[in-house]
């Protein structure tokens, strides 16, 4: 019989997802994304500057070179345009149904039903999630934050139609996001004041235009187009791959090059401002060009005094300055532990997904839930993180998801894992993870679960690719469905 799969998220994982399908010839796939658009954080991520720190010759699915991409360094809109190319190319954009948000999904014994907010019932012999981790913003808890009177926004809903030119912008937020909304819009606003909680270290890259012959090279050749993706696996390995493992020496490496960029910043108050008190690796490295150069900028200020309230004018700090603002946006990050929440799950035996995670996030590496049957999971709870491009993480997560498909399907079974195994597998990711700099190095970030231990697998590359190359069946429950 033919096995309905619905698939949660129309991101990079949900696209990849349904193309891996098809090659099994399980055309009968139904993709339910929230939003009106395909490209999950592309689509979602419009801010001032957005781009993407991975270069973009690597940030592809390995077998679909980004032939159309412009620059080392992607801007987010080429990235959407790019997911765009290839869900069409592949057939998967007529298998979204858009502006559909799925809020709960209950197990009855052989199959899903998943509801939508709209109250529709959607039945599903299997579920997978999609939905990434960074999408649920974090708005932080500052009073007064209902009577701003100019324009306010998180950074992943900010509305790209918004001209910068001449305003007073407030950024909170000196992550990823914050760092490159401070630099794009420092050249375009009258004045910006970058609310910096913590400081980063900043790791330095270069930009630049992909030369025409190498585009050239990589649309009529795919061992050319691999011969860079591979180039560029190398770079991001060497570069930030030995976080997550002792190599001092790249540690080293890492250091210095942060230290060196720090130096560049002339003010010594400005620049003991920007000097972190952690470890290099600790939070999630940003990757800038131009972030120092910005912030030195004469209309740029980084304010370090705490955030007191919003006010209608602008933000006052707990010195009792007010900084006046006509716009401000909130680059405070995202609840990545969230997962499918608040989506309401329940397996076998009315079994739920917030009882199963009371005490922590248990899942069997990343793709799967005990008790929750046919139900995988792709980027899921202690996906790697940190040290390789969450594409490649997508990548291997779907190639496993697949193949438990193919035996769902070809047996007529549900597979869950095994919760001991998975509890048991989980205790030693999170015994390796507190080895990490992530753990050590004296930080806070959305590493870390509410005790502190870090949530992400600090699994290596070639580790993740060993891991997720075939299912252990072993450490799955089979229910018979025939
Ligand atoms: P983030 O790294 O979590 O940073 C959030 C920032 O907001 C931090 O500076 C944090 O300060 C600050 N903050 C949070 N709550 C605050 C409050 N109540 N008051 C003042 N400051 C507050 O978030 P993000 O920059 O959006 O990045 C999240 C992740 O998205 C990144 O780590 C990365 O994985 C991904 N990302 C990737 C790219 C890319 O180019 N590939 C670009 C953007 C984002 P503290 O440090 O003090 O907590």
């Amino acid at each position: 019989m033919a096995k309905r799969i619905v698939i949660i998220g129309a991101g990079a994982a949900g696209i990849l997802m349904g193309i891996r399908l098809a090659e099994s010839g399980l055309e009968d796939y139904l993709i339910l994304e929230r939003s009106d658009d395909l490209g999950g954080t592309w689509h979602r991520n419009r801010y001032p500057g957005v781009a993407c720190d991975v270069p973009a010759l690597y940030y592809s699915y390995s077998f679909e070179p980004n032939t159309e991409v412009t620059r080392k360094f992607a801007s987010g809109a080429e990235l959407w345009s790019y997911f765009h190319r290839i869900a069409t190319r592949y057939g998967v954009t007529d298998h979204i149904r858009f502006g559909t948000d799925v809020v709960a999904a209950d197990w009855d014994g052989r199959r899903w039903t998943v509801t939508t907010a709209s109250g529709e019932f959607v039945e599903a012999d299997v579920v997978v999630s999609a939905v990434g981790r960074l999408d649920r913003p974090n708005l932080p808890a500052i009073p007064g934050m209902e009577d701003f009177a100019g324009v306010l926004s998180h950074s992943s809903r900010w509305d790209p139609e918004l001209d910068l030119t001449d305003r007073r912008l407030g950024v909170i937020g000196n992550g990823s996001s914050g760092v490159q909304i401070t630099t794009a819009a420092s050249s375009v606003v009258e004045q910006l004041t970058l609310f910096q909680r913590t400081p980063q270290w900043i790791f330095p890259v270069q930009d630049e235009p992909i030369a025409d012959k190498v585009q050239a090279a990589i649309r009529s050749s795919r061992d050319a187009a691999r011969a860079h993706y591979d180039a560029f696996e190398a770079e991001l390995l060497r570069t930030i791959g030995g976080i997550v493992d002792d190599d001092q020496r790249a540690a080293e490496d890492r250091e210095r090059a942060c230290r060196e960029f720090l130096g560049t910043v002339r003010d010594p108050a400005l620049r003991a401002k920007l000097t972190p008190d952690y470890a290099v690796g600790c939070k999630r490295l940003v990757m800038s060009e131009g972030f120092y150069d910005a912030v030195q900028r004469p209309n740029v200020t980084v304010e370090t005094t705490g955030i007191e309230r919003i006010e209608p004018t602008g933000v006052r700090t707990t010195d009792g300055r007010l900084h006046e603002l006509d716009t401000l946006i909130l680059a405070t990050g995202f609840h990545a532990d969230n997962y499918l929440r608040p989506m309401r799950v329940t397996g076998t035996d009315g079994r739920t997904l917030d009882e199963l995670w009371a005490e922590t996030y248990v899942n069997y590496k990343s793709v799967a839930l005990p008790h929750m049957p046919n139900l995988f999971l792709v980027n899921g709870p202690f996906s790697p993180g940190g040290s390789q491009s969450v594409l490649t993480v997508i990548e291997n997560h779907v190639g496993y998801v697949g193949q438990l498909v193919d035996r769902v399907v070809a047996e007529d079974v549900a597979l869950s894992p095994d919760h001991t195994r998975s509890v048991e597998l989980l205790d030693a990711i999170k015994e390796r993870a507190k080895r990490t700099v992530w753990y050590t190095g004296g930080c806070t970030s959305w590493y870390l679960d509410r005790d502190g231990v870090p949530l992400v697998n600090p699994l290596t590359l070639p580790e993740l690719q060993a891991d997720m190359k075939t299912p252990d069946f072993a450490d799955f429950v089979v229910h018979d469905l025939r």
